[in-house]
């Protein structure tokens, strides 16, 4: 197999001079300018472009053909009124968008309420403001001429007309200039010898006046290579551009990929080749993904996004982390990431079973209780005088306290750091806690603290939400933006693409939700009211036909091949779509490689080989042998979807342990699913030890039931009354798991204190001698001549003058708990077992067993059994044993078993390995599992 990265790693620059790849005539425009830089050519040249990098590629494609660039210079036309305006500012500075922003929300802040002041304050409405302020004053209309404009609301005229004075009025008093005074001051007059040179297609806007050269541009209807020509009804037009192609595929990742076979299939070196794009929120961050999982160099006009650098992400985490109340799974991911410099990865599993939860306040606090239950429980594995001392043990206790002690100085700084106000915390933040590791993360960092200043300069007040705009600020920048570079593929968005000169253009996302771009109406200035105060300001409809022609424009300065493409299907909402321009050429839809050869990977390969190739002979077993693991799970999975119980199924004859203790709650797992109690018991598989906070409640059901269990037994035992051990048990559990908030905190002890009322009107006929009653392993005969060993603990044990009375107090509902089916097929054994092993502890008879459900699931009912109903235990027992010895751990036959099963997520689609295990159980082949089938009849259907 040959993958890209081979195939490109041998082509990948043009090494020639010029390029392999014949091109066309230059576009019409480089000719001119050739033209003038030779005939002129010491002449001072001053080259106006829409940015800097677009006019150095001009440059460079006219070094390439050797042509001369002397004297040349570039320049934005702000750059140039500027320049031309320096002599004329008086120490004045010029306001860039950001203060404009500023200054915006500042002014919408002062107005009060009326018609802008009611709408809810926002960075996003600040930022219109100033956009409609700046359209205003650069197409020099006053203040006072707002009087004349048609408002939809004449309380909206007055309060613009206000802003809009307040605004220039501010202008004045900060002694700044904005863009349409900076054109002002420009003037018409340029340095004696300088000649301005201007492409016929770029917007000068107030510069218009200055005298300069136009240099005429590719005009759609003059150019014999776009495809908007093509569209004409002359459709002869097409044969002029032979190279022209289209292509569709779901998703716009599959639209990557196929650019790249395509690069591939045809061997166009990547530096030959421009990717243009609609849309930079979709596009740029699966270019980036792409192409950095390929390994294929890239350099992106717009920059990468920040957010896939460390920094980015780290700032983003930090301030969620800060607004949502410090939540202990932020920080924990946070490090887990590699985020932060100074809490390596390694300290989030130290970190993760301290019961913080969320909380500014919890954060030392326990950490600092949890070092010293460390060292204590460190001690005394070193030197326990019950048992054997355990000094593995000991070291790895000493271990995780070392490294939180050492966690503690970093932490401590963190959150420090965060109870500073928001643009401090985000600059020291960055420059001391987001870890960085490369030069993209080293660029970020320094463009977003490079921001964050910016931002503090122009905020001395808090007229922008500074979080707002910092979260807005990482959605919106970009780092490393770079020009065309050899050996590299060229990114661009459309509007700033096709300058590169690069024989091959791909245009990405042409589906008509994208394209045509679609101009919105500004809100706070209507297209109506905007067409009575100045025809030269812009409108949505204007804008749009602006963009019509820059697309048109970009495809008639293309040459070399151009291929455009879509997405048929959206994925995100898995609808079809439709290009949204008229293609000369019917779309292939490009869907697997078409060739091995122009595999991207392996994955593509065995696209290529499944859904071109044909079918594959033996699949499963070719799979197996080129993934081990795989061809292991396709056996397991087989074995399984037979009817034999297999070691895929739980059969582990070589775990069948019976001489161990055990509890009624081991036993009642057996019961209800063998293949639970093999993971808990004999492979011993925990859950990772995290606290998890539930929104809805604040103690999960093992907590709640235990806070009321000590309740109800140190009322019992010591005589505390019930509600002071209820207060009391409150406080120290609210210490150790805090409440997610007030309201979940309050609804849970309103329900304690309701069972407490009903726990105190349970009526009491025997005395409570003894509470929490540990009874030592008993032996339990079993029918088949074996035994068990039990032990227990009983909740409450009463004395009556007949003999004993069994307590066990349940928070749960009533719904496993039946007379006709005590045992509930194997899943309850409690009382039963209970009984027997009191019986024998006490020396006393037992004269019943009841379980009390005092909360209100469980509608405090007593459900009592007797001997009678309870004689067939040594049977179920005997049953399970069987089971046990024999290593049968199936999974349960019924999925109703799996609600809170710690192992879920091993088993999955539980319903499936229900089923499955019912068709084993009543399998004639699986006697081994008859003990089971006996327990569990069959269902009726
Ligand atoms: S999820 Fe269900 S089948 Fe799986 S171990 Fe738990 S109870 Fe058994």
């Amino acid at each position: 197999m040959i993958y890209f990265d081979k195939i490109f790693m041998a082509h990948k620059t043009t090494n020639s001079f010029p390029p392999k790849t014949p091109r066309k005539s230059s576009p019409t425009f480089l000719s001119a300018l050739a033209e003038v830089a030779r005939t002129k050519l010491l002449r001072e040249k001053w080259l106006l472009c829409p940015n800097r990098r677009i006019g150095l590629q001009w440059l460079d494609r006219l070094a390439r053909n050797s042509q001369p660039v002397v004297n040349l210079r570039l320049h934005t036309p702000v750059s140039l009124a500027l320049e031309l305006a320096a002599p004329k500012l008086n120490g004045r500075q010029l306001l860039p968008p950001l203060g404009r922003t500023v200054l915006a929300a500042r002014l919408l802040k002062q107005l009060g309420t009326g018609y802008l002041g009611t709408l809810r304050p926002s960075l996003a409405l600040a930022e219109r403001l100033a956009a409609t302020l700046h359209d205003l004053r650069l197409a020099g209309v006053e203040p006072e001429d707002l009087e004349r404009g048609r408002f939809e609301a004449a309380a909206k005229g007055r309060e613009l007309m206000e802003l809009y004075r307040a605004y220039c009025a501010e202008l004045k008093n900060h002694n700044l200039v904005d863009d349409a005074e900076l054109f002002r001051l420009a003037g018409t007059e340029l340095p004696a010898d300088v000649i301005v040179l201007a492409p016929a297609d770029l917007d000068l806007g107030p510069l218009q006046k200055l005298p300069h050269t136009v240099l005429p541009v590719d005009e759609p209807s003059a150019s014999g290579t776009s495809i908007l020509v093509a569209q004409s009804p002359n459709r002869d037009k097409l044969e002029v551009c032979p190279t022209f192609d289209a292509f569709s595929a779901v998703g716009e990742t599959n639209e990557i990929r196929e650019v790249l076979r395509r690069c591939l299939a045809n061997g166009w070196p990547l530096d030959e080749v421009e990717i243009l794009h609609t849309d930079s929120a979709v596009y740029l961050p699966r270019l980036f993904e792409v192409t950095e999982a390929l390994g294929v160099p890239v350099t992106f006009a717009e920059g990468v996004p920040v957010s896939f650098t460390r920094p980015g992400r780290a700032l983003s985490a930090f301030l969620a982390w800060t607004r949502d109340d410090y939540p202990q799974t932020a920080l924990l991911a946070m490090i887990r990431d590699g985020l932060l410099r100074h809490l390596p990865g390694t300290l989030a599993g130290a970190l993760r079973p301290i019961p913080i939860g969320f909380g500014y306040d919890r954060y030392l606090t326990q950490l600092d209780r949890h070092i010293a239950v460390l060292a204590q429980q460190a001690k005394r594995a070193a030197t326990d005088e019950d048992e054997e001392p355990r000094p593995h043990l000991a070291e790895t206790l000493r271990r995780r306290q070392h490294q939180l002690e050492e966690a503690r100085a970093p932490l401590a700084k963190l959150l420090d750091c965060a109870r500073r106000e928001p643009l401090a915390a985000a600059q020291e933040f960055l420059k001391t806690h987001a870890r960085s590791v490369n030069e993209l993360d080293n660029f970020a960092r320094e463009v977003l603290l490079e921001r964050i200043a910016e931002l503090a300069e122009w905020l001395p007040d808090n007229a922008i939400d500074a979080r707002e705009w910092l979260l807005a600020l990482l959605a919106e920048v970009r780092v490393r933006g770079e020009g065309p570079r050899p050996g590299h593929l060229f990114v661009a968005r459309w509007d700033t693409g096709g300058h590169s000169g690069r024989a091959h253009t791909f245009i990405l996302g042409l589906d008509a939700n994208r394209f045509p771009p679609q101009s919105r109406q500004d809100p706070v200035l209507l297209d109506s009211e905007r067409s009575t105060l100045s025809p030269t300001l812009p409108t949505a409809e204007s804008r749009q036909a602006e963009m019509k022609l820059q697309f048109e424009r970009l495809l008639a300065r293309l040459r070399g091949t151009v291929t455009v493409s879509f997405t048929s299907r959206a994925l995100t909402d898995d609808t079809e779509q439709a290009a949204g321009l008229k293609l000369p050429v019917v779309p292939v839809a490009a869907t697997a490689p078409a060739t091995a050869e122009t595999a991207l990977s392996e994955t593509e390969w065995w696209l290529w080989r499944l859904c071109v190739a044909g079918p594959v002979a033996e699949p499963d077993r070719l799979v197996g042998e080129c993934f081990p693991w795989l061809g292991r799970g396709l056996r397991a999975a087989a074995q399984r979807a037979s009817d034999v119980f297999t070691e895929f199924d739980g059969y582990v004859p070589e775990a069948g342990k019976t001489d161990e203790v055990f509890s009624a709650h081991r036993l009642e797992m057996m019961g209800a699913c063998p293949l639970r109690y093999f993971f808990q018991y004999a492979l011993r598989i925990e859950p990772p030890d995290e606290l998890e906070l539930d929104p809805e409640r604040w103690l999960p059901p093992v907590e709640f039931g235990s806070l009321l269990h000590d309740v109800f037994c140190r009322h019992l035992r010591d005589g505390v009354p019930l509600e002071t051990a209820l207060e009391q048990n409150i406080a120290r559990w609210k210490e150790t798991l805090p409440p997610p908030n007030e309201g979940v905190f309050r609804r849970d002890c309103r329900r304690m204190e309701r069972a407490l009322r009903i726990f105190a009107a349970e009526p009491r006929a025997g005395t409570p001698r003894y509470f929490e009653a540990e009874i030592p392993p008993q032996t339990v005969a079993l029918p088949d001549g074996t035994a068990l060993q039990v032990r227990g603990r009983i909740d409450r044990v009463d004395e009556t003058p007949g003999g004993l009375e069994l307590w066990d107090y349940k928070t749960s509902s009533t719904y496993r708990y039946d007379n006709k089916d005590p045992f509930h097929q194997g899943r309850v054994l409690q009382h039963a077992l209970y009984i027997a092993i009191a019986q024998q502890f006490y020396g006393k008879p037992v004269t019943r067993f009841a379980y009390f459900f005092p909360t209100e699931k469980g509608r405090g009912e007593t459900i009592e059994f007797t001997r009678t109903e309870l004689a067939g235990v040594p049977q179920v027992l005997g049953r399970l044993r069987q089971l046990i010895a024999r290593g049968a751990f199936c999974a349960t036959t019924d999925d109703h078993d799996c609600g809170i099963c710690d192992y879920r997520a091993i088993c999955r689609d539980v319903a499936a390995v229900a089923e499955n295990s019912e068709r084993k159980v009543r399998a004639p082949v699986n006697d081994v599992l008859a003990p089971l089938g006996e327990l569990r009849p069959p269902k009726k259907s």
